[in-house]
């Protein structure tokens, strides 16, 4: 089945050119030229990668693009943001929508699909179903069953978040307020320390079979999850 992608962009010619460039890449897409139509498209199914215009006549991509993360439904699926040169380039830099990547105008057909493939990748990584193990720790996202030396784990439904992102991402540093964006989608009204009190009781439940050493405090930066000491 092709890789399925809708594309937000209110100027013709440029969706136009877009949609041809894509599906001459094997993708099938689906075009809006306004928010309004784009929600339509999600109610009848979702597709695996938007990309989104940043400046459209109803609703601004941004504040799409906030809808998204917040939004159970559709917080997985990969955003690409279109820009002019120049636009709001330092908010976009960010990333605190919660899109992917972006793409500033006008764009080679070559680069788009490189840099669409790119964030597929990653977020197939990311959402990837597979049993995640560190030692005797496992996590099984099919059952969202969580054990510790074969003895069942209870943990709320943000430390198992929080937790999965860790194990998918083992040995890698993360700030509080990427932890936010990963995690919860949007910082946008989380405060930081929210993230803290979440780690305690990851801990807290972890400790139980002696595994809460995996999450571990790294001064100045964040937290990091780690078999090693
Ligand atoms: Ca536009």
């Amino acid at each position: 089945m092709s890789t399925r992608i809708l594309l937000v962009e209110d100027e013709e010619p440029v969706r136009t050119m877009t949609a041809f460039a894509l599906e001459k890449a094997g993708f099938t897409v689906e075009q809006a030229e306004t928010v309004k139509q784009a929600e339509r498209y999600l109610q009848d199914g979702l597709p695996d990668l938007l990309l989104i215009d940043w400046m459209l006549p109803d609703v601004s991509g941004i504040e799409f693009a906030r809808r998204l993360s917040r939004e159970e439904t559709t917080r997985e699926i990969p955003l690409i943001m279109l820009t002019a040169r120049g636009e709001e380039s330092d908010k976009l830099h960010g990333f605190e929508a919660g899109f992917d990547d972006y793409i500033t105008k006008p764009f080679s057909p070559r680069e788009l699909v490189a840099r669409i493939k790119a964030v597929l990748r990653r977020s197939s990584a990311q959402t990837a179903e597979g049993v995640l193990q560190a030692e005797e720790l496992v996590l099984d996202p099919t059952s969202h069953r969580l054990t510790a030396n074969g003895e069942a784990l209870e943990v709320g439904p943000t430390e198992y978040r929080l937790l999965h992102f860790f194990m998918s991402h083992p040995e890698r540093v993360y700030s509080r307020s990427q932890l936010l964006d990963r995690v919860w989608g949007s910082n946008v009204y989380i405060e930081e320390r929210t993230v803290d009190v979440h780690i305690r009781r990851l801990r807290k439940a972890l400790s139980e079979q002696g595994f809460d050493r995996f999450i571990q405090t790294v001064r100045g930066a964040g937290y990091r999850f780690s078999t090693k000491a």
